[in-house]
């Protein structure tokens, strides 16, 4: 479990954001659902944690 800050500050929140790699669909990550089990409503992939 490797968290970095790249640097980008502002966030939602303590709980970051899951965002779609292909189009940028952004949705607040939600405590207990890892990013990757949530899916773009656009894109139907997974998301991945920003
Ligand atoms: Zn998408």
């Amino acid at each position: 479990m490797t968290y970095r800050g790249m640097g980008r500050r502002g966030g939602m929140g303590p709980g970051g954001e899951c965002v779609c790699p292909q189009c940028g669909y952004t949705v607040q990550h939600q405590a207990g659902t890892p990013c990757n089990t949530m899916k773009c409503p656009k894109c139907g992939i997974p998301l991945v944690r920003r």
